[in-house]
């Protein structure tokens, strides 16, 4: 076999990170950890750089790069930190590497992940805000460069696996009638609805089948993860709004589905488990093992479909509006969104509230094209701002 490919796991500190870093270790003559990068949880870094021996870590600022630095050095590891954005985008693109998993939550994820698709990686795609923020660079990106990008998000993932393997040429030329995309409908599927004012955030991240990030639960609580799933779709798939039909499976077991113009309907199933999918993207088109129990289909029994409720989840009605507006909308959803988020899981805004200021963010911000990365980031600042606004004045 060849040398071990050379990995970079932007955010290795969060849940997509953890996942990708058990995957990587079960196969050490497949994968060699060329970065790591964290945050906040920098303790949490020192301890991954000591498992893994990186030969990068990156932490936001110089302070922390040398406190890192002194700390790795000291038990002996020849690590070098860097810091910053310039620090992410040096890990993503430096030649000696082979794939990044790009697991930034956020805006914040998006330059490195550009940087990585420019330099033509094989990119492992999980931070999906980049995606929905700048969807018509970043598949340009893909074209000019010729990196791979494969989906890390487990139902694009799943439709990923499902389509053909040309399915480049076009859904319509690929016998593709829609795309179905699954969604568990989260902790609040079944809360009376004149009780969702009143839940907090410890409610919103007990997520009923999946152990994630905590923006992304509440996304997924919101059903907002759906809505910037289903933008995601459209970008990576080549699809219209239309084409990318929502249903509510609570037992998360389809990951999703591609319905065919024969008839025929694809479906990928596993145990809610984000190795599957990653271990699926690192190995691509071979498989691997990812640590995943089988799916045991008996003790699974059966599985439900919902159409999903648009008084309960307003988020995705939002999504769905954005998705067929285009230009900058979607930057300015994802930018109030997560300022929306945010201001939740500090106790400042109540969860039905979220829809509310990003309804604002969208009806009092004008948007326009996005080609430039300039239009993207400057439509996701004026809409970080409205959105701020909106807290300072109390809202309404
Ligand atoms: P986590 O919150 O668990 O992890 C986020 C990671 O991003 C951490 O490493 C964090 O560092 C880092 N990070 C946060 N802010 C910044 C910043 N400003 N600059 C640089 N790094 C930063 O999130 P998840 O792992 O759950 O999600 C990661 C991405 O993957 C998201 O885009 C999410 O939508 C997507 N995703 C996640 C799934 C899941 O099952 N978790 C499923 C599908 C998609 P630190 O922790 O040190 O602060
Ligand atoms: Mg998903």
């Amino acid at each position: 076999m060849n040398r071990p490919q050379q990995i970079t796991v932007l955010g290795a500190t969060g849940s997509i990170g953890a996942s990708t870093l058990d995957v990587l270790a079960r196969h050490p003559e497949r994968y060699q950890v060329f970065a790591l990068t964290g945050f906040s949880r920098l303790a949490e870094l020192r301890t991954l750089c000591l498992r893994h021996n990186p030969r990068f870590a990156v932490v936001p600022d110089e302070r922390a790069a040398r406190n890192l630095q002194e700390a790795l050095r000291a038990a002996g590891l020849s690590t070098e930190v860097l810091h910053g954005e310039a620090g992410l985008c040096t890990v993503a693109a430096a030649p000696e590497v082979d794939a990044v998993m790009a697991a930034i939550v956020g805006a914040a994820g998006l330059r490195p992940t550009l940087a990585a698709v420019q330099a033509g990686k094989k990119v492992l795609l999980a931070n999906k805000e980049a995606l929905v923020m700048s969807g018509a660079l970043f598949m340009r990106a893909v074209q000019a460069s010729g990196a791979m990008l494969l989906p890390i998000d487990s139902e694009h993932n799943a439709i990923f696996q499902c389509l053909p393997s040309n399915y480049a040429r076009g859904l319509a030329a690929s016998g593709v009638r829609r795309i179905l995309l699954t969604a568990s409908g989260g902790p609040f599927r079944e809360t009376p609805l004149a009780a969702l004012d009143h839940v907090t955030p410890e409610q919103a991240c007990a997520h009923p089948n999946w152990t994630m990030g905590r923006k992304i639960s509440v996304d997924s609580a919101s059903m907002m993860n759906k809505g910037l799933e289903l933008i995601e779709a459209c970008w990576l798939f080549d699809a219209r709004p239309a084409q990318v039909e929502v249903l509510i499976h609570p037992q998360s077991v389809i990951h999703s589905l591609v319905d065919y113009v024969d008839g025929s309907v694809l479906a990928q199933l596993g145990n809610p488990d984000m190795r599957t999918p990653i271990a699926h993207a690192l190995a691509w088109p071979e498989r691997i093992d990812s640590g995943v129990a089988p799916l045991d289909l008996f003790s699974v029994a059966r599985l439900d479909f919902q159409e999903p409720d648009v008084e309960r989840f307003p988020c995705l009605r939002l999504a769905r509006q954005a998705a067929e507006a285009g230009g900058t909308v979607p930057a300015m959803l994802n930018a109030a969104n997560e300022v929306a988020v945010a201001a939740f899981l500090e106790r400042r805004v109540r969860f039905t509230e979220i829809a509310s200021i990003i309804d604002h963010v969208l009806n009092h911000e004008a948007s326009g094209t996005a080609d430039s990365l300039d239009c993207v980031l400057g439509a996701d600042a004026r809409a970080r701002a409205q959105a701020r606004r909106w807290l300072e004045r109390g809202g309404r």
